[in-house]
């Protein structure tokens, strides 16, 4: 096995029981960080989450069933709010902070530039004066100013190249750093705890690979490790049997629902890594084997169809 400084991690939000989707993504996570001699690292999302006190455990004992280890202690985003705030007052002694008074309705009502993606923030609150800020905060109350990034024009358009998709860009609009309940933004919490966590290589679903020229940019601007020091892989998701994004409702889909229809952990895995062309159906391989086989470079590029039977 190569050795390897940097690590990968898994970072699932605890908002219910992970789905095949999910469990398929983390095995690729392991197999990506583990074959490249890297740590895996877990860290609990949970900033934007009523608290589900169970759901975390849960999902880390249902990850554990399938055969995943990790190293260390699971890091929880919301006991790393005094770092996030840090990461937002750099950016504003750089004067990269503005407060937004838009309510998404605003937003999605106000005239856009032409060359703006649907949703791009219009830039309504961006340019105000101290006098026109306070009045605005004033008018907004008891509900309290968002804050949003001031993106450097020569910035707006990142670029990165992802190990299965290749290279990907996009332009960032002035994403929001903290909401107006004070609550942390994704894109904020992901790239200053992927760095303090010494993470370096990043394995999500591919429905967040648009999230993330928005993370490098926030990189960039914090001076953190960006590609290539950053290593992307944006993995297929898996689908239900309509062709839709997976999700409970298309029935047994979590470990728990699937062993009480029968069906153990183990043959899940086996499910899983004949999904992604690691095994034969129903082969049952260990996970130093399936660390043998893995290859990037052979994976399934498209999504994965999920039928019960
Ligand atoms: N917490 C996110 C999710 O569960 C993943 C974030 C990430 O991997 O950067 O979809």
């Amino acid at each position: 096995m190569p050795s390897h400084a940097g690590s990968g991690r898994y970072a699932p939000s605890p908002s219910g029981d992970l789905h095949l989707g999910n469990l398929r993504t983390a095995m690729l996570a392991w197999l990506f960080a583990r074959s490249t001699g890297r740590r895996f690292l877990m860290r609990i999302e949970d900033l934007d989450r009523a608290r589900d006190a169970g759901a975390a455990e849960r999902q880390l004992a249902d990850l554990a069933a399938l055969g995943l280890d990790w190293d260390g202690e699971p890091v929880r985003q919301t006991e790393r709010a005094a770092e996030h705030e840090a990461a937002i007052a750099r950016l504003d002694a750089a004067g990269l902070v503005y407060e937004c008074t838009c309510t998404r309705r605003e937003i999605a009502e106000a005239p856009t530039a032409p060359h703006d993606p649907p949703g791009a923030y219009p830039g309504t609150c961006r340019d105000r004066d101290e006098a026109e800020r306070a009045a605005a905060r004033e008018a907004i109350l008891p509900r309290l100013p968002a804050l949003r990034l001031r993106v450097p024009e020569a910035e707006r358009e990142q670029a990165f190249d992802d190990l299965l998709l290749g290279r990907v860009s996009g332009a960032g609009d002035d994403l929001v750093l903290r909401r107006g309940d004070g609550a942390i933004a994704y894109n904020l919490a992901v790239v200053v705890d992927d760095a303090a966590m010494g993470v370096d290589q990043v394995v999500r679903g591919d429905d967040l690979a648009s999230s993330t020229p928005r993370q490098v940019l926030l990189q960039r601007l914090l001076g953190l490790p960006a590609p290539p020091a950053m290593e992307y892989a944006h993995v297929p998701l898996v689908l239900g049997p309509t062709g839709a994004r997976l999700a409970k409702r298309d029935g047994a889909v979590t470990l728990s629902d699937l062993a009480a229809a029968g069906v153990e952990p183990a043959r899940v895995r086996s499910l899983l890594t004949a999904s992604l062309g690691l095994a034969a159906p129903a082969e049952r391989v260990g996970m130093a084997e399936l660390l043998a086989r893995f290859d990037p470079a052979a994976l399934p590029r498209e999504p994965w169809v999920w039928r019960p039977e």
